[in-house]
């Protein structure tokens, strides 16, 4: 799906301006890098896309439906999210915080029992061997696994909904450099193979050349480069 930034501002309530006239149109299948330092606004941006914050002014629009309340519910159950302290739960099982992801497009009374339909269990089987994890990190507690291996469970559990759009807030920041590539590449074949719309922000230059489709830079809250990592290297 695309993803459109109309004019979006942002100023929470002490007077912080987060965000400033962001206007940019990420289309379906891109790998889009929303690259630059801590406070330039990336995650506030990230979050205006699932209605985890609501921008001052402008709108957001998903296949030209604008963000709001009457299409959020629907909305979030085609977008995922991946967040950089990986946002298990730590005393579940793996297994059960791959299963959290579906809860959404589940029957309450399923979660609440913790019933689950073979399909979902087999979903579940499927999407840890393609991140590189097997069934035995699945029984153990999340806070037993490694920061990678942890990434890798935050990975399959977004992928539970088979999301259209992919909202990465600096996924690879707590993992070391190869880890952070390996978690990129399969953020990455997500657009590549399923035509998923991938929104990732990052500090790392390398990272980003390396990785991006599309690089979006912001600087106090304003984009200040879009283009091909190609271009950035020209400037530089
Ligand atoms: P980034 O993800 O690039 O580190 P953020 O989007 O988190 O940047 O932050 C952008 C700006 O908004 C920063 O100045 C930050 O301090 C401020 N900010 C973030 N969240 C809040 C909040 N809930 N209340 C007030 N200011 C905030
Ligand atoms: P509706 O979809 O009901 O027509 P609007 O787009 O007019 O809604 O916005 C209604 C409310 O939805 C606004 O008051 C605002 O609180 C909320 N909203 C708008 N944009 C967003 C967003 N990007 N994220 C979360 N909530 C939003």
């Amino acid at each position: 799906m695309e993803i459109q930034f109309r004019n979006i501002g942002k100023v929470w309530p002490d007077g912080t301006t987060a965000l400033r006239e962001v206007d940019l149109t990420v289309p379906a299948g891109q790998f889009c890098v929303l690259l630059g330092h801590s406070g330039a606004g990336k995650s506030t941006l990230l979050r205006c896309v699932n209605g985890l914050e609501v921008p001052t002014s402008g709108q957001v629009r998903i296949d030209g439906q604008p963000v709001g309340k009457t299409s959020l519910p629907a909305l979030r159950r085609r977008i995922a999210m991946v967040h950089q302290h990986f946002g298990l739960v730590p005393r579940a099982s793996g297994a059960a915080n791959v299963m959290a992801g579906a809860v959404s497009v589940l029957p309450l009374w399923r979660v609440l029992t913790g019933v689950y339909p073979a399909a979902t269990k087999r979903k579940v089987c499927d999407l840890l061997k393609a991140v590189g994890l097997d069934e035995a990190h699945l029984r153990r507690r999340a806070e037993q696994l490694s920061g990678g291996q942890q990434q890798r469970l935050g990975l399959a559990r977004a992928f539970m909904l088979d999301p259209v759009v992919i909202l990465a807030d600096e996924p690879v920041a707590s993992l070391d450099p190869a880890l952070g590539r390996e978690v990129l590449e399969l953020l990455k074949a997500q657009a590549r193979e399923r035509g998923a719309t991938v929104l990732c922000s990052l500090h790392q230059l390398d990272l980003a050349r390396a990785f991006a489709d599309r690089i979006v830079a912001l600087h106090r809250g304003r984009v200040i480069f879009d283009g091909p990592p190609e271009a950035l290297n020209a400037r530089d």
